[in-house]
């Protein structure tokens, strides 16, 4: 069990897509660590390029603030089906701190990927687990809230982050 050090933006890291697992089981001890470094943060998904491993991996336990955990992990992770219907609302990312970004995406997704086990499974997400899930799928192919935003907003809200820093 570690925590592990969180890469921050403008790593170059967070820009780049990450490859697939092959092998669940060899992925070791990075998933205990992984909640153990979400939980410590605290926040509730991370993905693994936030801790500087390129692979298709995140974790994320979108309910345990308001005491009730249910912990994923989804490896490979893939939306197979999104709503039509979408919604905006500030995200916040442990690898961006101190800022939060206004981000439109659809309410409902269905998800498929592999546990912790290798087995592959389906989960229907709405509300926050919808969008923490669709976040942290981001991060996976690259993408951070900077990413989803206007481009007239963008340019404001990095001058913010590099403000703080
Ligand atoms: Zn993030």
């Amino acid at each position: 069990m570690s925590v592990l050090p969180i890469v921050k933006w403008p790593d170059r890291r967070l820009s780049q897509v990450c490859a697939p697992v092959d092998d669940a089981a060899a992925l070791g001890d990075l998933i205990q660590d992984m909640f153990d470094t979400m939980y410590d943060a605290p926040g509730r998904g991370l993905a693994a390029p936030q801790v500087g491993v390129m692979q298709r991996v995140f974790v994320m336990d979108p309910t345990w603030k308001e005491g009730d955990r249910t912990p994923y992990v989804c490896i490979n992770p893939e939306i197979v089906s999104a709503s039509d219907g979408v919604a905006s609302g500030p995200e916040a990312c442990l690898s961006i701190p101190g800022v939060s970004a206004e981000v439109t995406r659809p309410t409902e997704i269905t998800l498929a990927y592999s546990d912790e086990t290798g087995a592959r499974c389906e989960a229907h997400l709405t509300g926050f687990a919808a969008i923490c899930a669709q976040h942290e799928l981001d991060h996976l192919n690259g993408v951070v809230i900077f990413d989803r935003l206007p481009a007239a907003e963008r340019p404001q809200l990095e001058t913010d982050y590099a403000a703080l820093s």
